[in-house]
């Protein structure tokens, strides 16, 4: 790792930072591909069926009204569904007086009865009902429809058929389709002929929705006209919010006719035994509920203008990318309670958004947001934890190291302040010769040069590496750092009786900065000099060839395996053997030569075997002076 001496605050990497979002977009895509399984879709519907009882609007007193053929009318002597034209033709007689405002039936009127005489006596029954609806059925092959007998269409004002869809996964009847085509012929549904009846308005169609009157009903072409029905939950002692009232009360109770008054009469059978589709609701999850009750259900949802609409797709995968980016920005800019706390909210808002938005009638998938929610909250909070937890124990060692490098500065500083010390003590307190006073001068003198010249290596050092120092552009001779390296280093050598040898020097001239260049030289003599037994030699070279210029440094020291020469010149890092060997380091050195000889557009080679030595070379573009080949 490249960098300035002082530690700075840690930063993600970039590799990090990429990870990081490659692992978060991979949840998002996770939670999106698990959106359209089944498995999803059927936690979706539960939901649904869940928001649906718990946010229902306030329900409204309705004008639909059941005429229903129930079990006890048809175990009524002579009854049955055999006589169901006659018991139709009975109680149509019985309701027709009491005006209703519409009469929708949902029978099928489409064969010759056995008796004739039966039939003309329902024609003649009908034609005096208001605002009759007769019920057409598609035939099973989805090619053609199958109509009332002419007998009775004539009095019709409309045809609708009576499907319903239910789902394919739970059988719950969540929507019908109000337009149904088969063949080249297209019905629209009972419960929508009943309402434009009832309104006395025409359809208006675009590919939206359908408007009737000041009515839009939202069913757009491209799902069938689906129409999300809203269904009312029973009234308080259980009896289903639509009024049902049967033939056979009817017949025993005449007078019941009147509640019928300007109501919507939906016709059909309730006798569970006898319903031909077993359709489930939202609130009938165990007991089927009748296909009329659901057709009149579909028609109150159109008057009362209580409609469910589907968020679109786009909408919902958009807040899924909003999720997954909040959450990424949470973990990645706060930490610790901060972004549990602002994670927490986040999910929270995963959860209340279908919620809040079924109760303006939106209706919102809830897997996908809180599969992306879940799965990026737990995968952002764990890389956090981790990543951040590596990041404090590497900031703390290299707290401990940057200790390390102060406590060395210091002490390095400390012998040239103890000379100018001593020296300048020595002036004052006692009478000293003209020479003696001259040499101390000159100590003085040069120590504190040493001194400013030390503080100004680190200062440069620091602004180099952080990037905001112009390097000086000066030419020097590399055989002049060399010797002058050589001549500081050696009373470091003798003192553990090592011999340095310098070999014949070839003349190239560098550019750059002679001072950072002869600190880098410096480093790496004394590094020999430190990593080298007693009696050993240090070898240094100067040759050049191709505008190159190569300085060398060879010991017979500890040497390094390949493990720790792809580290030395991290920041810091010593070998297990240098911090065995009982010499003062940082770790720093070297990472500072590289920066100085990258910055002057050279390289560094190293080649090491432990036990045997090693040769380091500073390689730099450089100019032959006129006496190469020395
Ligand atoms: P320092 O010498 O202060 O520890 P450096 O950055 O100069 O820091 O060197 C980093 C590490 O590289 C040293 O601690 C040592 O382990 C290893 N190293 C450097 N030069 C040599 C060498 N000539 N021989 C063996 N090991 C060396």
């Amino acid at each position: 790792m490249r960098g300035a001496i002082f530690p700075a605050i840690m930063k993600p990497t970039r590799g990090q930072v990429l990870g990081y979002w490659a692992l978060l977009s991979s949840a998002l895509t996770l939670s999106v591909v698990f959106w359209f399984s089944s498995f999803a879709n059927t936690m979706d519907n539960n939901a649904y069926d869940w928001m649906f009882r718990a946010w229902a609007p306030t329900p409204w007193e309705p004008r639909a009204m059941i005429l229903a053929i129930d079990e006890p009318t048809l175990i009524q002597p002579g009854a049955g569904m055999g006589r169901v034209r006659t018991i139709l033709a009975d109680g149509l007689e019985r309701l027709t007086p009491a005006k209703p405002k519409l009469v929708a039936i949902d029978l099928t009127l489409a064969d010759e009865g056995m008796d004739a005489a039966v039939d003309q006596r329902l024609a003649r029954v009908l034609s005096t009902v208001p605002n009759l609806i007769l019920d057409c059925e598609m035939m099973p092959d989805g090619r053609s429809w199958e109509y009332p007998l002419p007998l009775f269409r004539q009095y019709a004002a409309a045809v609708g058929h009576a499907h319903a869809h239910p789902d394919r996964l739970d059988a719950v009847s969540r929507e019908v389709p109000l337009e149904l085509i088969a063949g080249r012929e297209r019905r629209w549904s009972l419960s929508l002929e009943a309402f434009r009846v009832d309104a006395g308005a025409p359809i208006m169609e675009s590919p939206g929705d359908l408007e009737i009157g000041k009515t839009v009903i939202p069913a757009a072409r491209e799902t069938g006209r689906s129409l999300k029905v809203r269904y009312l939950p029973p009234r308080d002692d259980g009896s289903p919010r639509i009024q049902r009232i049967s033939f056979l009360e009817l017949k025993q109770h005449p007078e019941l006719a009147e509640r019928f008054r300007d109501r919507a009469v939906f016709v059909g059978v309730t006798a569970q035994t006898l319903v031909r589709d077993r359709l489930f609701t939202p609130y009938s999850d165990r007991v089927p509920t009748p296909g009329v009750e659901i057709h009149a259900t579909a028609y109150e949802t159109m008057r009362s203008a209580a409609f469910l609409v589907d968020a679109p797709p786009s909408t919902v995968l958009a807040f899924c990318v909003f999720l997954m980016v909040a959450i990424g920005l949470t973990f990645s800019r706060l930490s610790g309670w901060a972004s549990y706390t602002a994670g927490a909210i986040l999910l929270a808002l995963a959860h209340a958004t279908p919620n809040l938005l079924f109760r303006a009638g939106i209706v919102f998938p809830v897997t996908a947001p809180l599969s992306t929610a879940w799965i990026s909250t737990v995968a952002a909070a764990a890389w956090q934890h981790f990543v951040v937890r590596r990041q404090l124990h590497k900031s703390e060692r290299d707290r401990q190291r940057y200790q390390q490098a102060i406590q060395f500065v210091t002490h390095e500083m400390r012998t040239p302040l103890t000379a100018i010390q001593g020296s300048s003590e020595l002036m004052t307190r006692y009478a000293l010769s003209d020479e003696k006073r001259k040499q101390m001068a000159l100590t003085i003198n040069s120590e504190s040069k040493r001194l400013a010249r030390m503080v100004q290596t680190f200062l440069d050092v620091e602004r180099l590496t952080e990037g905001d120092m112009q390097l000086k552009r000066e030419p020097f001779e590399a055989a002049a750092i060399v010797a002058s390296c050589v001549e500081r280093a050696r009373p470091l050598a003798e003192r553990k009786q090592m011999t340095v040898i310098v070999e014949p020097l070839a003349g190239r001239e560098l550019t750059g900065d002679r001072e950072l260049m002869e600190y880098a030289f410096y480093n790496l003599l004394t590094n020999a000099i430190k990593y080298s037994p007693a009696e050993t030699r240090v070898t240094v070279r100067v040759t050049g060839n191709n505008g190159e210029c190569r300085l060398a440094v060879a010991d017979q020291g500890i040497g390094m395996d390949e493990k720790e020469l792809r580290n030395i010149f991290t920041k810091f890092y010593r070998t297990k053997k240098a911090e065995a060997s009982g010499e003062v380091g940082t770790g720093i050195g070297l990472s500072i030569v590289e920066q100085i000889v990258t910055s002057h557009g050279g390289r560094i080679e190293v080649e090491s075997q432990p036990g045997r030595g090693s040769c380091f070379t500073i390689i730099l573009p450089a100019r032959a002076l006129h006496y190469d080949g020395n």
